[in-house]
C-alpha cells in the first residue's frame, strides 16, 4: 500500500496538534504528513498578552516548527488554492515559484484575521493583536510613548502619547489591556517625570457587557477592577474613526491617541475564497462533528476542518449551536481529527467530536484574574495562578513549558524587564546612514 499523503494547511493550534499527533499515530509506510505555514513557528496565542507585558520571552510562547514536528515535511509557504475537486492545493514557498502539491486528505486549518469595520482612519492608525509581531510591537510602543511623553515640553503630545485605546471586550482585548497597563504602571517607577494618573486607558466596547465568554457577574467584576485601576471603559459606544490619531466615538467624545489597538473580534482566514469548500453564513468551513467537510449532506471525502475557519456542530448544546473559536476547542478537536483521519486510512468510521466548553481563563495584568471553569467562579490571585497553570500545561512541549516557567520565575525574582526595543522595528536605519556614500544626498 502506497503511504496516503496529508496535506495540513496551517500550523496553528489544529494544524500543529493535528501534524503530531498523526505522525505519531501513523507508520511512515501509511502516511506521509506535510505541513505548510508561512510562518516557522506555531503561535501560543493565549500568551501573547504575557509576552507583550514582558512576562514570558516572545520566543518561548511559540513553537518552533521544525523541532516539533521531526517526522512531518515543514513547507514554508502559504496555500494560496485548494482545488479539491482534483485534491490539488497550490502552495507558494516564502522564495521560488508556486507549486502545486497533491493530497489524499487534507486538513484545513488557517485560522482567523481581525475581523475590522470600514471605520475611517482604522487601516492607517489600528494594530491587531493577534500575532506574536503584533504583541511585540505593542510593548515596543508603549514603552516608547512613556519616552515620549516623558521628553515633550508639549502637553498635547504627552496627552496623545499617553492614551490608549483598546476596541473590543472580548478575552484578547481585555487580557491585552489589562496587561499592557499593568506593564506600563510598572514601567513608571523608572518616570519620575510621569504618574500613573496622566495615563489614559480607554477601552471601548460595542455591547454593554465585556468578556461575553463567562456570565454576566464575571464580566461586571471585570470592569470594577478595571474602573479601580482608573481604566476608561465606555460600553455601549462604538469606535466611529480615528484619522490621524483622533478618536472619535459615537458617545460624541473624541480625544487624540496615538496607541489604537483592534481586538473586536475574528473572521475565518480569507484564504478560503481561494479553496472549493462549502461555507456558511459567515464564511466558515462547513463541518460535521466528525471534523469532515460537508455539503449539506454530503462528506466530502478526504476533506478535514477544525479550529477558528470551521463552523462544527456543539453537540453538548441545542442543535444549530456551534463551537466557539477559542484555543480550547482548536487543540481537542486537532486530537479527534487525527484519530478521526488513523482510523478512516484504516478502514474504521470517525468519531464524532463533542466537548463541553469548560470555561475560561482571563489574566487582569500579574496577580489579578478572572476565571469561571466548569461552573466554579474565581477572581483575582488565584484566577490568576490558574490561567497560569492552565496555559503552562497547554502549551505543546515540555521544552516550551519549561522555559515559560523559568522566565515567570525570573520576572517574579528579578522583576520583569520594562525597557523598549523599538529598533527592532527598523534595524538597518543606523547601518544605511553610517554606510551613505560621501558626498550623496541624505535619504
Ligand atoms: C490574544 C489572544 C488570546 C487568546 N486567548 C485564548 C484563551 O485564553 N483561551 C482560548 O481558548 N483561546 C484563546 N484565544 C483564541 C485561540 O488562540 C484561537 O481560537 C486558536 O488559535 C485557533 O486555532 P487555529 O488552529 O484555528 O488557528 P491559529 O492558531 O491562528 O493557526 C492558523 C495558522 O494558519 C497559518 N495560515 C494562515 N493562512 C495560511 C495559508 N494560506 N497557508 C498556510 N498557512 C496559513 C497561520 O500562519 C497560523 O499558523 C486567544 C486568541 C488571541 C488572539
Amino acid at each position: 500500500m502506497n503511504p496516503k499523503r496529508i496535506l495540513v494547511v496551517g500550523a496553528g493550534h489544529v494544524g500543529l496538534y493535528a501534524a503530531l499527533r498523526l505522525s505519531k499515530k501513523l507508520s511512515s509506510r501509511e502516511a506521509e504528513v506535510i505541513v505548510v505555514d508561512p510562518q516557522p513557528h506555531m503561535t501560543y496565542q493565549p500568551f501573547l498578552p504575557e509576552a507583550a507585558a514582558g512576562n514570558i520571552s516572545p520566543r518561548h510562547s511559540v513553537v518552533p516548527l521544525r523541532r516539533e514536528l521531526r517526522r512531518c515535511k515543514v513547507v514554508a509557504g502559504t496555500v494560496t488554492r485548494v482545488e479539491h475537486d482534483r485534491k490539488v492545493a497550490t502552495v507558494q514557498p516564502i522564495v521560488g515559484p508556486a507549486r502545486e502539491i497533491a493530497y489524499d486528505h487534507v486538513i484545513v486549518a488557517p485560522g482567523s484575521v481581525s475581523r475590522t469595520l470600514p471605520i475611517p482612519g482604522l487601516h492607517e492608525q489600528g494594530i491587531g493583536f493577534k500575532t506574536i509581531g503584533e504583541a511585540i510591537y505593542l510593548r515596543n510602543h508603549v514603552l516608547d510613548r512613556l519616552d515620549v511623553a516623558a521628553v515633550t515640553p508639549d502637553p498635547e503630545v504627552r496627552r496623545s502619547a499617553l492614551t490608549f485605546t483598546f476596541v473590543g471586550g472580548g478575552y484578547a482585548g481585555i487580557e491585552a489591556l489589562a496587561e499592557m497597563e499593568d506593564m506600563a504602571r510598572d514601567a513608571l517607577r523608572y518616570y519620575p517625570e510621569l504618574e500613573p494618573e496622566d495615563m489614559r486607558w480607554v477601552l471601548v466596547e460595542a455591547t454593554n457587557r465585556v468578556l461575553p465568554e463567562v456570565d454576566r457577574d464575571m464580566g461586571a467584576y471585570t470592569v470594577q477592577q478595571l474602573l479601580k485601576r482608573n481604566m476608561d471603559i465606555r460600553l455601549d459606544t462604538r469606535l466611529e474613526s480615528c484619522v490621524d490619531g483622533v478618536v472619535k466615538l459615537s458617545d460624541g467624545d473624541s480625544f487624540r491617541s496615538d496607541t489604537i489597538v483592534w481586538t473586536a473580534g475574528v473572521k475565518p482566514s480569507p484564504m478560503l475564497d481561494a479553496t472549493d469548500f462549502p461555507r456558511d453564513e459567515r464564511r466558515r468551513v462547513t463541518c460535521i462533528p466528525t471534523l469532515q467537510v460537508v455539503d449539506g449532506d454530503q462528506v466530502i471525502e478526504g476533506a478535514w476542518s477544525a479550529g477558528d475557519c470551521a463552523a462544527v456542530p456543539d453537540l453538548t448544546k441545542e442543535p444549530g449551536n456551534f463551537c466557539s473559536p477559542s484555543a480550547q476547542h482548536a487543540v481537542r478537536q486537532a486530537a479527534r481529527m487525527a484519530d478521526n483521519i488513523a482510523a478512516v486510512i484504516r478502514g474504521r468510521e470517525p468519531v464524532n467530536y463533542k466537548h463541553k466548553h469548560a470555561g475560561s481563563v482571563a489574566s487582569l495584568g500579574l496577580h489579578k484574574g478572572v476565571a469561571q471553569v466548569y461552573g466554579i467562579k474565581m477572581t483575582g490571585w488565584p484566577a490568576w495562578f490558574m490561567h497560569r497553570t492552565y496555559h503552562m500545561s497547554r502549551i505543546p512541549s515540555f521544552n516550551r513549558k519549561v522555559r515559560v516557567v523559568v522566565d515567570w520565575s525570573l520576572a517574579f525574582f528579578l522583576k520583569r524587564e520594562v525597557v523598549a526595543l523599538g529598533q527592532l522595528h527598523d534595524p538597518r536605519e543606523e547601518f544605511v546612514e553610517a554606510s551613505q556614500p560621501v558626498g550623496a544626498p541624505r535619504v
